[in-house]
């Protein structure tokens, strides 16, 4: 069985170990070493990452009690070897994740609030509380935990014995029955946990909460603690700069000038459909006016790729309004096709909803309607003239 060291110094970057056992997993090589400060993931903390003499470990886990060290490559067996820990990486999670202590024992000690859910990862950091807290509770909980982390508190890691175990007051019941492992987090908490936790709460730097959700009954707090709350200020920071710059105002009246902006958007938006309403009357009108005849028919065809389909839509109801007229719409982009056909409702010898099939097919389409207006897409857009085309001869025939 592989010395687990990183249970009792989670600081080391690199040693040196021996590899006992190596076998292939579908191109993966599964190793076992003699001794490892290599965290295998559990507990809610991700597995370490790193370098076995310069091949990449890419997962580390547990299998019974044993540790597995997955690399891309093939090492060999017996081989006293130089092992590397990706150390940027582990110290941002072992200050994520003491800051989860910290802060679910603050919750837990002030507010009798237990947490009850907990996630890390490289990305996010959260906890789910079983009962809800008030957003001024929680700037208080915030406040708190920040002055924890600047006295400076030293946290120890403790293997207690059976006697001792049962004097201590534990936050959460432990997971396992033998080698029971405690932070503690001196006066503050005393948690049993096998993840890897910083000695001191200084190293924390800061603890920010980022935003609360309400979740299952509960309460879900998303956080962020030390170099990863830096750089999510720098992250920040940018943004309101960029802001600034972007619309020219201090940064304490960029919330007022976004506001004002939406009002303005909506006001622009509001005259663009009166006039593009006008405009598509204006173009029904001339589209009236140079339609093909039968009679007292009126048979208007066209086909647009530069008009968006609500507005042909439109343009078609506009025209149907009045008495005598058929409208046979075509409309494309670069990946559909649509078709359209419709009528006054005073013209009685057409059902569109029938007509439409047969140059629907041409669009490779499918779709439906009414007597009066029946429409439908397809993907075949080159055909689209000649669907068009084939409507107009189908409605001919029918009106002579
Ligand atoms: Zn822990």
């Amino acid at each position: 069985m592989s010395k687990k060291l990183y249970e009792n110094d989670p600081y080391k970057k690199s040693f040196k170990a021996k590899v006992i056992s190596v076998s292939n997993n579908n191109g993966k090589f599964y190793v076992k070493l003699d001794k490892t400060y290599f965290y295998p993931e559990g507990g809610g903390q991700p597995s370490d990452k790193g370098f076995i003499d310069d091949i990449k470990v890419i997962d580390v886990f547990k299998q019974d009690e044993e540790i597995i060290h997955v690399l891309d490559q093939n090492i060999s067996e017996g081989k006293t070897v130089k092992c590397k820990i990706n150390w940027k990486r582990r110290y941002d999670l072992m200050q994520q994740h003491t800051g989860q202590h910290l802060l679910s024992a603050v919750l837990k000690n002030d507010y009798d609030l237990n947490t009850v859910g907990f996630t890390l990862s490289e990305e996010s950091l959260r906890i789910d509380l079983d009962k809800k807290i008030s957003k001024q509770k929680i700037n208080e909980v915030e406040d708190k935990v920040n002055t924890l982390i600047q006295k400076g508190i030293d946290i120890e890691i403790d293997f207690p014995d059976e006697k001792e175990l049962k004097s201590l007051s534990l936050r959460k019941d432990p997971t396992v029955s033998e080698n029971i492992r405690i932070i503690k987090i001196k006066g503050i908490d005393n948690s049993p946990c096998g993840g890897t936790h910083l000695k001191n709460t200084s190293e924390l730097g800061l603890l920010k909460i980022n935003d609360i959700s309400n979740y299952k009954g509960g309460l879900r707090i998303d956080f962020v603690c030390g170099n990863r709350a830096l750089d999510d200020y720098n992250k920040k920071n940018n943004t309101i700069l960029k802001l600034k710059d972007i619309l020219s105002t201090p940064e304490d009246t960029i919330i007022n000038e976004v506001i004002n902006l939406m009002d303005r958007l909506d006001d622009y938006k509001n005259i663009a459909n009166e006039l593009n309403e006008k405009l598509l009357k204006y173009i029904a009108k001339d589209l009236i006016n140079e339609a093909t005849k039968i009679g007292n028919i009126k048979v208007i065809t066209n086909i647009y790729n530069n008009f968006s389909y609500s507005n042909v839509q439109y343009l078609s109801d506009i025209i149907c309004e009045n008495n005598n007229n058929i409208v046979i719409f075509g409309q494309h982009d670069n990946s559909s096709a649509r078709l359209l056909l419709a009528k006054s409702n005073n013209i009685d010898k057409l059902q569109m909803n029938e007509i439409i099939n047969e140059p629907l097919q041409l669009i490779n389409g499918s779709g439906g309607g009414t007597i009066d207006k029946a429409q439908g897409g397809g993907d075949y857009i080159n055909n689209l003239d000649t669907a068009v085309e084939r409507s107009f001869e189908i409605i001919m025939s029918k009106l002579k």
